[in-house]
């Protein structure tokens, strides 16, 4: 029977949010396949755990990723992690997942520390639908068209972004979406100096335009706002009431219906129907 590749998520900052489920499958498992052995050794003798490593990352993901899936056939268990946060989120991680699903490979994702939630929480923007945008491309079309492709996005929308690209990703933002789009800038989540600045796209400009950046951040960004109602005219008001008298109210009760339902003053709404 084939191992369980386990997706194990590893701190973001803070050494302490390794939790015991965390601890105790980098404990169990034969082996783990890590996006950066000398950064996932630190992690694993900070935790006392002596491990067999293998490197996965973005380079080598074709010749390691089948090798790793062998071993998950022949019976072994792997714990797959990166070197912050949750595996496969704006990783190579995601690779290994689709390789092991088509394999028929269990897979098993811990929950833990992830960037993006943890940002999307704390931003002060809504929460209730989201749309993860992960990092935007340095080609310049792709970039213009996935940010193209957001103008009407209503969604919270949340960036990752390295700290030397900010400047650059708020430029293009104010610009798709106007400088008074609100935002969270969500640095250095969990660590010593986390800071959440909430402000416009625009403020977030002036602000790095005399400072740079500096640490890890994640960009919440408002959703637009829904386009506004068009306003009904006195002219769709006494169509409306026209079809109320054609379903039998009387003109004076239409009048009272149709107003209240287009927000239509009843007085002037009246004298419009008597001048057809
Ligand atoms: N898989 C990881 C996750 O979802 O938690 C993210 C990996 S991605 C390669 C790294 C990006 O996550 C950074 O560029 C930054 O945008 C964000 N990030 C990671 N740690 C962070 C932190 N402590 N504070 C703010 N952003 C962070």
């Amino acid at each position: 029977m084939a191992g369980t590749l386990y997706l194990v998520p590893t701190p973001i900052g803070n050494l302490s949010d390794v939790s015991d489920r965390i601890r105790d499958t980098l404990a169990a498992v034969d082996f783990v396949a890590a996006e950066d052995t000398r950064v996932s050794l630190k992690l694993l003798n900070h935790l006392g755990l002596h491990k067999p490593l293998v490197s996965y990352h973005e380079h080598n993901r074709a010749e390691s990723g089948p090798r790793i899936v062998r071993r998950l056939q022949d019976g072994e268990s792997c714990a797959l992690v990166t070197d912050a946060g949750t595996p496969a989120i704006s990783d190579p991680g995601e690779d290994l997942v689709a390789l092991c699903a088509g394999a028929g490979v269990p897979v098993c994702a811990i929950p833990g520390p992830c960037a993006v939630i943890t940002a999307l929480a704390a931003s002060g923007l809504p929460t209730g639908r989201f749309t993860f945008e992960g990092f935007l491309s340095t080609n310049r079309r792709s970039r213009r068209e996935h940010l193209d492709g957001l103008r009407d996005e209503r969604r919270t929308m949340v960036f990752y972004e390295a700290p030397h690209k900010l400047l650059r990703t708020l430029e293009d933002l104010s610009a798709a979406f106007g400088p008074d789009r609100r935002c969270a800038l969500c640095r250095e989540l969990t660590k010593l100096h986390e800071e959440i600045l909430r402000m416009t796209l625009g403020e977030a400009l002036a602000l790095y335009g005399t400072q740079p950046p500096r640490g890890e951040y994640v960009l919440v960004v408002a959703g637009a706002d829904a386009p506004a109602e068009p306003e009904a005219t006195l002219d769709d008001g006494a169509a409306r009431v026209r079809a109320l008298m054609a379903g039998g109210l009387r003109r004076k009760d239409a009048v009272r219906q149709a107003a209240a339902e287009l927000g239509l003053p009843k007085n002037a709404l009246y004298d419009a129907t008597l001048e057809e």
